[in-house]
């Protein structure tokens, strides 16, 4: 990675006086290298990684950017994506980040964000999670999007690497069940962060809360909700917060294993291991739930 040519179009670019920069290394990242771009006065995050990965950094910048434009809860603006030489990197601006979001001020921001509706599901671009592909075309049936294009292609994908048949056979046969999980609920198509684990929020030296790293696109809020449970818990104050300005419907917690077997299905995925056992028993107990 070039930095004084990155320094260079940045400073262009902003019209301003960078000097001499430095590229200091952070810690933190699950996908990509991340830097605190730091000049005389200004400084910048940013990722890198291959440069057959500039899409990856594409997605995440209209993703920040829809997220940013709802002016609901803060979100790093981004300045620049590219590539130089064998690097693909996406510029943003830096945000001191110390701590946990405050339960309430998390919940009324995030409320704020997912009462931003389409008219559809999906998103104008595809993403990743983690670095798993996201496929989102706009759909207008929520059933139908979960359906085809979260579990279905995540099972072919485990077709493709040569999961059990199995496990295969009963995620197929949940997809046909899904139906059931929806009786009598509509969900409406909200923007959604889409990778909501407590790594992608923080605080920022306000205490603001600040989301990052996202996976976006339109659907059921419930699916963010679910996520924020997954790996630790918001705590009982954030959803209090939360149901009083976007309510939380009665079935939530029947569906929140199906919203999370997506993101165990991905671990499953990227790193196999427990994660298998997770998606499979995750798989059984929906069924024998429907
Ligand atoms: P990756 O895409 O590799 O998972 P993240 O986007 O999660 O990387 O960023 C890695 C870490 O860098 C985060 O956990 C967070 O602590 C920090 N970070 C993320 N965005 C910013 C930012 N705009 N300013 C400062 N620090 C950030």
């Amino acid at each position: 990675m070039n930095w004084r040519n990155l320094a260079a179009s940045l400073a262009a670019q902003l019209q301003i006086d960078l000097g001499e920069v430095d590229a200091i290394a952070m810690h933190g990242g699950d996908i990509n290298r991340a830097f605190r771009l730091q000049g005389r006065r200004h400084c910048f995050f940013v990722k890198i990684n291959r440069a057959d990965r500039l899409s990856m950094f594409e997605a995440e910048r209209a993703g920040l950017d829809a997220m940013r434009a709802t002016r609901t809860i803060r979100v790093p603006e981004v300045f620049s994506t590219g590539a130089d030489g064998e690097s693909a990197y996406i510029v943003m601006e830096y945000i001191e980040l110390g701590g946990r979001p405050g339960a309430g001020r998390l919940a009324i921001a995030l409320s704020a964000m997912h009462a931003s509706l389409h008219d559809r599901f999906g998103f104008h671009c595809d993403n990743t999670i983690g670095s798993t592909p996201q496929p989102n075309p706009f759909c207008d049936d929520w059933i139908e999007f979960w359906r085809r294009h979260r579990l279905e292609f995540q099972l072919g994908l485990a077709r493709e690497r040569g999961f059990e048949a199995a496990l295969i056979d009963a995620g197929a046969r949940l997809g046909e069940s899904i139906p059931n999980f929806f009786a009598g609920y509509r969900p409406k198509a909200s923007l959604l962060h889409g990778d909501l684990w407590s790594g992608n929020q923080g605080a920022d030296a306000e205490g603001n809360p600040v989301i990052y790293d996202p996976a976006c696109y339109y659907g059921d809020h419930e699916a963010d909700l679910a996520m924020m449970e997954l790996f630790g818990h918001p705590g009982e104050r954030f959803f209090s917060v939360y149901d009083e300005r976007f309510a939380i419907d009665a079935g939530y917690n029947e569906r929140r294993d199906l919203y999370n077997l997506y993101h165990i299905f991905n671990h499953a995925l990227l790193f196999g291991g427990g994660y298998l056992a997770q998606t499979r028993q995750t798989i059984e107990r929906l069924l024998a739930q429907v």
